[in-house]
């Protein structure tokens, strides 16, 4: 539908994200008339991101390029199994809304979750779309329009849109608060905000951003928005997308929360200076986590020390900084690593961080980690250290791995 998508349209709907003044697009250059931005339309979708990736867009892009033979062979424009294109549909389609309903949604990739719903003013914004339309062109024939952009900083006037949806991209934009203030800027006084994202998912995770749990709910959500229905749903699997097993807390369940809000008319809660610096410690817990992955061990403990430095914004930013730490030791002073160790099991019984701290000293134990070790007592046969360390397991079993390869002095 959009491949002629002609530069009036795109005129006549989306504003400067910085200004929120008119544009005009000449030859792909589209310009702010206001404060003179420039952006461009690339791949045929307007662009209002960086060329630059940052290792936050780098962690998720190459993400998708893994995936992308196997993203072909199935469907390009929905995934029918994704719990909310069964959840939203009933709330979103063609009984609710005509060609002219404004419908955005946050963040949803490359995919149309609502195929069958038919709008004239039907977008999906995503910080990764131009390089989607490059790699995929398909997506350019589906029933939605494609922008380039930042959730917290759309690219619509105020009180333009009667549908925002957001299906599982809540917890990886980089900043969810700044995010839900411009949702509210933009939803139609009678306009609806349909929201479906993990709940208590992974804070460990160079592509998740926030922990959305009660206290991101209580503190956030509700106060942004006007919550007129919620309900959260237990996950009944580990399915590949959602974190291993050691990283989170045995207290918390994983599990999917719905909820459908409106609009209020309170304004800005936060100072800019607050929203900043966690935005701060955010991205370079992405990098930390990014550079760690790749074994880039000097860059990944430059940031692990930058977000030691800064002070929690949400109550998970906590778990972020002693992570940090934890990881920041590992890599760069194991004695002082395990005298942290010693101090912490005295204050700290949480199994959680127990297996994370057990993780974490591969760092220094590289070598040994590499051994083949002999776990005739669990009934296996050869299996190596560091994938028994990653599975976790009881503790006793954690201490007589460790005592195989002479390290069970660790643990006491
Ligand atoms: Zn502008």
């Amino acid at each position: 539908m959009n491949d002629q998508t002609p530069p009036d349209f795109w005129e006549s709907c989306l504003v400067c994200p910085d200004c929120k003044g008119k544009l005009v697009i000449i030859n792909n250059v589209i310009t702010c008339t206001c404060c003179g931005s420039d952006f461009s339309v690339r791949n045929g979708v307007p662009c209002f991101v960086s060329e630059v990736m940052t290792d936050h867009q780098k962690s998720e892009f190459e993400y998708f390029q893994r995936h992308l033979t196997k993203i072909r062979e199935t469907s390009l424009f929905y995934n029918q199994n994704e719990n909310c294109y069964n959840w939203v549909l009933p709330w979103i389609n063609d009984r609710t809304v005509s060609d002219d309903s404004r419908i955005i949604c946050v963040g949803a990739s490359f995919v149309d979750d609502l195929p069958h719903v038919q709008s004239n003013y039907k977008f999906n914004i995503d910080h990764l779309s131009h390089r989607y339309a490059e790699l995929l062109p398909e997506i350019q024939k589906a029933n939605i329009r494609h922008i380039a952009g930042v959730s917290e900083k759309l690219p619509f006037k105020d009180n333009y849109t009667d549908i925002v949806y957001s299906r599982n991209s809540l917890d990886h934009v980089c900043n969810p608060v700044r995010t839900l203030l411009d949702i509210n800027r933009v939803l139609k006084p009678e306009g609806k905000f349909y929201l479906f994202v993990y709940h208590n998912s992974n804070f460990i995770d160079s592509g998740e951003t926030t922990v959305v749990n009660d206290d991101f709910v209580e503190q956030f959500l509700k106060r942004i928005l006007r919550v007129e229905w919620m309900k959260i749903d237990p996950s009944e699997s580990q399915g590949v997308t959602q974190p291993p097993v050691y990283s989170l807390p045995n207290h918390e369940r994983l599990g999917f929360l719905y909820a459908i809000c409106s609009k209020t008319l309170r304004t800005a809660y936060y100072s800019d200076e607050q929203l900043r610096r966690y935005e701060e410690l955010t991205a370079n817990f992405h990098s930390a986590v990014y550079y760690e992955r790749k074994s880039q061990l000097v860059n990944a403990s430059k940031h692990f020390a930058k977000v030691m430095s800064l002070s929690p914004f949400l109550k998970s930013d906590q778990m972020r900084i002693l992570y940090s730490k934890i990881r920041y030791l590992a890599i760069n002073d194991p004695r002082a690593f395990i005298d942290f160790f010693r101090e912490f099991k005295n204050h700290n019984r949480d199994p959680f961080w127990w297996r994370i701290i057990i993780d974490s000293s591969r760092h220094f134990m590289k070598r040994e980690l590499n051994k083949t070790i002999n776990l005739s007592f669990v009934g296996e046969e050869k299996v190596y250290l560091k994938d028994v360390l990653l599975r976790g397991g009881p503790r006793s079993w954690i201490k007589r791995v460790l005592s195989e390869v002479g390290l069970g002095s660790i643990v006491k």
